[in-house]
């Protein structure tokens, strides 16, 4: 693990409850779906998007999204490896739509979406910093790729909450998320 992986791990962890910033995740994301699905975007490469190196594509992810991802899929996590693809895409399908980061909810190839891509995107990575700072978790912004290799293997090693006092970390089980 390089040293900017290492501080991702480090800055995840430290989320001060992570059933607090699962909520406000989960209702951000719906609150972003509704707005996304009313301007009826069409997806027109059904999954190359996500094979982000030969679609030429970087996706990013804050360490909020980052945290709440861990929470969903800490039983399920894939390891990139070497390859340049997104390994929750599998037969041009996302397995991770549930915790997918902002950017692969609003990205599409549709060009009618260019017109409101950019300011749904600004507006709502500024809600998630306000996230962050609210439960703890510092800002970053990292690419996705390089924070899913952060994680291999067994993932539970690296508690959230880690940092703070005990008494203050509410429920982190990965139960919060059923
Ligand atoms: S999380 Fe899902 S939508 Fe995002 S790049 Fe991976 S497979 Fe694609």
């Amino acid at each position: 693990m390089n040293q900017a992986q290492e501080d991702i791990v480090a800055v995840v962890a430290d989320c001060k409850d992570g059933k607090g910033l699962a909520d406000a995740m989960r209702a951000l994301y719906a609150e972003l779906d509704e707005r996304i699905a009313g301007h009826k975007p069409t997806c027109w490469n059904h999954g190359d998007c996500c094979k982000l190196g030969s679609y030429g594509h970087r996706l990013y992810a804050t360490s909020a999204e980052l945290a709440y991802f861990r929470l969903g899929h800490a039983s399920a996590w894939r390891d990139p490896g070497d390859s340049t693809s997104c390994p929750y895409q599998i037969e041009g399908m996302c397995t991770a739509r549930e915790h997918r980061p902002l950017g692969c909810r609003v990205f599409f190839c549709d060009p009618e979406a260019q017109q409101w891509q950019g300011p749904v995107y600004e507006e709502f990575l500024a809600r998630i910093k306000r996230i962050a700072e609210e439960w703890g978790v510092e800002y970053r912004y990292s690419e996705w790729l390089s924070a899913l290799k952060a994680w291999p293997g067994a993932v539970s090693d690296v508690p959230m909450g880690r940092s703070v006092d005990p008494a203050r970390r509410g429920v982190i089980e990965l139960s919060v998320l059923n």
